[in-house]
């Protein structure tokens, strides 16, 4: 299993090259998750970049005006009542429990008092604090997305069928058995097998045919 997700990891960065480049403020990465619900990410990098300028940093986002952050919402897909309400909660949690410095304050907390308070932000459970951990250097643990997770179970590293908290802990236990401690190996395994998710071993109408590792994919006869 160890030797198919490596083999898997290094024939798509063969293939797709390294993964682009992603946010790593804790900060940053809960309201870029909140921007927008069921978008494009492309669409919600340029939500999230214009709710960066309106307001830069907690403070400013607590103070902006509703009409504003409303009109931004609506690009972020349904809803959007509740997500400029889920901005107001983001800046409360983190003034009030931070001080306004997130990051700093996860650097200086024991990692389990670092989960709790990441996992109070909104639409943030259990995975998105492991990625924000990982991502924003908090903790080396592997973390992986519903994309990458779905690759991982058609290329045969995690059982098919299971629920989703335990196909999330076997595929971090088969990351963290290739990848041990290494922190950029597990943020580089991250994004390669959520492009691949994303783009060609898609939820629907996988593209096996043009699949770079279709040859060992057991699931490759994958049709919509
Ligand atoms: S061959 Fe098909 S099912 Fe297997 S990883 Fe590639 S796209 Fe996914």
């Amino acid at each position: 299993m160890a030797a198919n997700l490596a083999r898997l990891i290094d024939a798509l960065i063969r293939h797709d090259g390294e993964p682009p480049a992603t946010l790593t403020d804790p900060y940053a990465i809960v309201l870029h998750e909140n921007a927008g619900y069921l978008i494009p990410d492309e669409r919600r990098d340029d939500v999230y970049a214009r709710l960066n300028v309106l307001a830069p940093d907690p403070a400013a986002l607590l103070g902006a005006d509703h009409g504003a952050l409303l009109a931004l919402a609506r690009d972020g897909g349904m809803r959007p009542e509740e997500r400029v309400e889920r901005w107001r909660e983001i800046a409360e949690i983190t003034l009030e429990e931070a001080d306004g410095d997130l990051l700093g304050t996860l650097r200086s907390l024991p990692l389990t008092r670092a989960k709790k308070l990441l996992a109070r932000y909104p639409l943030i459970g259990a995975p998105g604090v492991d990625r924000i951990l990982l991502f924003s250097g908090i903790a080396v643990v592997p973390s992986i997305d519903s994309n990458g997770l779905r690759v991982l179970e058609r290329y045969g590293v995690v059982a098919k069928g299971l629920a989703y908290a335990r196909a999330y802990r076997e595929a971090c236990a088969a990351l963290a058995g290739v990848f041990g401690a290494h922190a950029e190996s597990l943020r580089r395994a991250y994004g390669v097998l959520r492009r691949h998710g994303k783009t060609i071993c898609r939820n629907a109408r996988p593209e096996c045919p043009r699949c770079p590792v279709a040859k060992t994919c057991p699931s490759r006869t994958v049709r919509p």
